[in-house]
């Protein structure tokens, strides 16, 4: 089968993929604080379950951030094929970030200029979205037979950590066979770019503990803040230049992450902050601070870490560099928590997912698939940890630099191109027809 008359239906289904994706955009699903959720959901549900899909609608209760002024509520459509058969489902977050300033028009428009759709999501990932509901609203528009079943979700808090979204869901065994056995996510890694996995990350928490006194007699305390200090120096001079010498063979995207990194992400020692400011006399007004010798100084950490290297050792390394603190530095003591981590992943590339994908692209661009792994992480975590599934790929239309800044857009040709590109796989998944 050539599939021609299924990807001209596609073609023809252009304005329909840019009204979807304006009619997603134009749900601000701002996260934090996770505004509109249900409201994203039912857009989705209400339009799949008019086309025959089962619609579940899931919310996370008791999950991170679900209350009842802000429920984290998650959509779940399934069309059954014929019995004996595999299941491909795609998974889009529905959530985005704040909008921020710099925009030239509405964030939340979803405006048309040069061939493209403008606003926050467009590209991530409410773009991919909308290219996956018209690849599935095709197939079956063309009544073409196959076994097994597509499915299509959207959850909550990719942004934030998943949690509430696809964590909760695979826990609940919504991603583990026999239900599904091909995830495809359509995040904005480019047209032509299958994305198998991911690096590792560890984020973490250090203290560094002091004694608290007068700040005009400082020599009676001991400031948390100076040995925080000293721990930095050691991250700057040491662990950093360490770890850029640290190269992954894993074709991490951009070539600047194929190295292990860094990254401080924020320090706070001494009292709560203070929020003054400066009233028209420039003099200060609000809450001043008082002076105190800081007793605690905490630095969160987000370290990277790369498929050659392993949790413990990244844990263990940061910790030797802290012992060697304690024992060089009078007065020096800390603590350490885990906030999270998740290990490196990375779908095999003769996966049948990676391979239907791969011939679909080749098929409708005329060029070879290029494979990627992001630096960070995404959804695809929950999938492989959790529900044990190892059969997932991020594959979806828009650039990866436009996610989060303003201005943010996805090309309407590449919506209408990754919608071919994910029917054309999906049908070869469901149908068994596999050899490449
Ligand atoms: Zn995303």
């Amino acid at each position: 089968m050539n599939n021609d008359s299924l990807l001209k239906r596609i073609e023809s289904k252009r304005d329909e993929v840019v009204a979807l994706t304006q009619d997603l955009v134009r749900i601000p699903t701002t996260n934090p604080p996770g505004d509109a959720y249900e409201a994203c959901a039912r857009l989705l549900g209400e339009r799949l379950a008019k086309r025959g899909f089962a619609v579940e609608y899931i919310r996370a209760t008791g999950a991170p951030g679900d209350r009842d002024s802000h429920p984290r509520i998650n959509v779940v459509a399934r069309y059954e094929g014929q019995p004996g058969g595999e299941c491909v489902h795609f998974n889009s977050h529905i959530d985005v970030v704040e909008a921020g300033s710099g925009w030239s028009s509405d964030p939340f428009g979803a405006d048309i200029r040069d061939g493209k759709v403008y606003g926050r999501g467009t590209c991530d990932m409410k773009g991919g979205l909308a290219s996956s509901v018209i690849a599935c609203e095709a197939i079956l528009e063309e009544g073409l037979p196959f076994a097994g079943a597509l499915e299509i979700s959207g959850t909550v808090d990719e942004e934030s950590g998943g949690f509430a979204g696809v964590g909760y869901l695979a826990e609940r065994g919504y991603f583990t066979k026999p239900r599904v056995h091909h995830v495809i996510i359509p995040e904005p890694l480019g047209v032509d770019r299958i994305c198998l996995g991911h690096r590792g990350v560890w984020w973490g928490e250090v203290e560094t503990l002091g004694r608290i006194a007068h700040g005009s007699m400082p020599f009676l305390g001991d400031s948390a803040i100076n040995h925080m200090s000293a721990f930095i120096h050691l991250l700057e001079t040491q662990l950093q230049p360490r770890l850029s010498q640290r190269h992954t063979a894993e074709p991490v995207e951009p070539p600047g992450a194929r190295v292990s990194t860094l990254n401080i992400n924020s320090l706070h020692g001494g009292q709560v902050e203070q929020l003054f400011s400066m009233d028209a006399l420039n003099r200060p007004t609000g809450d001043l601070p008082s002076p105190v010798v800081a007793h605690s100084c905490r630095a969160v950490l987000d370290r990277r870490f790369i498929a050659e290297e392993n949790l413990e050792a990244v844990k263990a390394e940061i910790v030797a560099m802290l012992d060697e603190l304690k024992c060089s530095r009078p007065g020096f003591n800390y603590g350490i928590k885990d906030i999270m981590s998740f290990v490196p992943t990375a779908t095999p590339k003769d996966a049948p997912v990676v391979l239907a994908t791969a011939r679909a692209i080749a098929r409708v661009l005329g060029r070879e698939a290029s494979y990627i792994s992001s630096p960070g992480t995404y959804d695809q975590k929950h999938i492989v940890r959790t529900a044990k599934l190892d059969a997932c790929i991020a594959y979806g239309p828009g650039i990866l630099n436009l996610a989060h800044q303003p201005d943010e857009y996805v090309g309407i040709q590449e919506l209408v191109d990754s919608a071919k590109i994910m029917a054309l796989a999906a049908l070869s998944l469901t149908q068994g027809t596999r050899a490449p």
